[in-house]
């Protein structure tokens, strides 16, 4: 019970719209009537904290808040969305915080960069070289000596810690689903939907934004207890859950004409507004995947919409 007053008042220090809503979706596309699709809105939860990333945050930030480190450290690129709502909650909650940015930013600060700056944020650059050293280990420690009572958190906030506040998002739910689908980056979003949903009669179907098929499995594998771990060649009815790389565009970030004129016409037929790097291309792979007739007649799919739209200001 005592957590559960903790994130609530957390939640009220933020101001932070919870639950989010969750709409019926008609999507512009062939085949559309053979399927049921709904919207999660946790674009809408907050104004500046991007959707998922609160999820990923809040149970951590809790913890943080139980007996306050001298600084909270974490890593991410001159766009990011986890950095962004991360620094945000820092300034709100007093806790002094380092990011480490890759690459040099410096005179020519992106939107997220300066709205960092002014939340008070120390930032250091850093080279390719060191940025991919951020997972390990005698990186970290290095890190924990250098400052001491820090809590480092990794790239994108994925961390075991994490998948408790994700369960929030299923545990909101005011009906079963047959599907719940998510976009996948360092996977602590959909580690933390089919750690929720396991119990359940739903799968889960994560769509890479990036490269590398076995990597992303690789990443959502760790924070999973065996029992709810899948190979990445294991596809149809018994996997519980998986990850269609077919999406991604080339890359991370990749934002050709095509997936631009996706995501214009999904926001004039829907009202919706979409990113192309996360929200984007889920959308635009459910639409392609139901007029395959991938999904089995009736399938009832909820879509996650993991906010992100700072990411993308001129
Ligand atoms: C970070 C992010 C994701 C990816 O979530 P992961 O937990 O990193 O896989 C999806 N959508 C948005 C908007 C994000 O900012």
């Amino acid at each position: 019970m005592t957590k559960c007053t903790e994130i609530d008042s957390l939640i009220r220090t933020l101001s932070i719209q919870l639950p989010s809503p969750e709409q019926r979706l008609n999507l512009d596309c062939k085949n559309a009537n053979q399927v049921e699709i709904w919207i999660k809105r946790d674009d809408l939860i907050h104004a500046v904290i991007s959707g998922n990333k609160w999820r990923k945050l809040s149970n951590i930030l809790r913890i943080a808040l139980q007996s306050p480190p001298a600084k909270i450290i974490s890593f991410g690129g001159g766009y990011s969305n986890h950095i962004h709502a991360l620094a945000y909650c820092c300034n709100v909650l007093k806790i002094p915080f380092l990011a480490y940015i890759r690459g040099n930013y410096a005179q020519n600060m992106t939107p997220m960069l300066t709205d960092i700056h002014r939340w008070g944020a120390q930032i250091e650059w850093v080279d390719k070289v060191t940025y991919a050293k951020r997972a390990e280990p005698s990186y970290i420690s290095q890190l924990n000596a250098q400052y001491p009572n820090s809590m480092i958190i990794p790239e994108g906030g994925s961390q075991q810690a994490a998948l408790q506040g994700v369960s929030s998002i299923v545990n909101e739910l005011i009906q079963p689903y047959d599907l719940i689908a998510a976009p996948v980056a360092s996977g602590g979003t959909i580690a933390g939907l089919i750690h929720a949903s396991h119990n359940m009669d739903t799968s889960v179907l994560g769509i890479a934004v990036l490269k590398g098929h076995d990597y992303l499995y690789d990443l959502v594998n760790q924070f999973l207890p065996a029992k709810m771990k899948t190979a990445s060649d294991e596809t149809g009815a018994s996997a519980k859950w998986q990850i269609n790389s077919e999406f991604h565009f080339g890359g991370y970030a990749k934002k050709p004409a095509e997936l631009l004129a996706f995501c214009n016409n999904f926001q004039q037929h829907n009202k919706i507004e979409l990113e192309p790097i996360y929200s984007g291309k889920l959308f635009f792979a459910l639409s392609q995947l139901i007029e395959k007739n991938y999904f089995p007649k009736y399938t009832k799919i909820l879509a996650l919409h993991t906010g992100g739209l700072q990411g993308i200001r001129p």
